[in-house]
């Protein structure tokens, strides 16, 4: 009798799910869409501006090489290595940039607190995977460049629950 109850109970079970819609993505051919384009800090107003905290974004056009990220990240990770960059700017005397490595950084976000000039931000790019160490060390030419993210799944949250477009 037990088992008969238990075998139907299972079957009841299945069927009502039958009607759900499939949660789990797809992943790599889907991918969920964040909101916003990483996490960001506005060090006029002290405030950080709520977003993903992905593969970091360098502008060299605004970093000064203070190094204040570099020091925020000493006490954390130690991932961020202040490197010479080819080119001359005239608000970078020392013509020195971060070098971040993604094999020891941990992705809180100290170092884009840090920045003072709007020279450091975090992308929606979480997918940083490497054959080799090396190849997980951001150089200032690579960190530069805007990732591609492709983001098609938008989370949906109706009366049955959550599920993606
Ligand atoms: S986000 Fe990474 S690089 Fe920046 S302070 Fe944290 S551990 Fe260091
Ligand atoms: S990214 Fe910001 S904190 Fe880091 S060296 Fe450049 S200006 Fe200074």
């Amino acid at each position: 009798m037990g088992t008969a109850s238990g075998i139907i109970r299972a079957l009841n079970s299945g069927v009502k799910h039958l009607a759900v819609k499939r949660f789990t993505l797809r992943y790599p051919e889907e991918k969920l869409k964040f909101a916003g384009d990483g996490y960001q800090f506005d060090p006029s107003t002290g405030v950080g501006i709520a977003g993903l905290k992905g593969r970091h974004m360098l502008f060299h056009d605004h970093c000064t090489g203070c190094q204040l990220c570099s020091i925020a990240c000493e006490g954390v990770a130690e991932a961020i290595a202040m490197v010479k960059v080819p080119e001359e700017r005239k608000q970078n005397k020392k013509s020195i940039m971060p070098q971040i490595d993604y094999g020891k950084c941990v992705f809180c976000g100290l170092c884009v607190d840090a920045c003072p000039f709007y020279a450091l931000y975090m992308t929606n790019d979480y997918e940083l995977s490497s054959f080799t160490k090396e190849g997980l060390i951001y150089t200032p030419a690579q960190l530069q460049v805007k990732p591609y993210v492709s983001q098609d799944s938008e989370i949906q949250i109706t009366d049955r629950g959550a599920t993606h477009g």
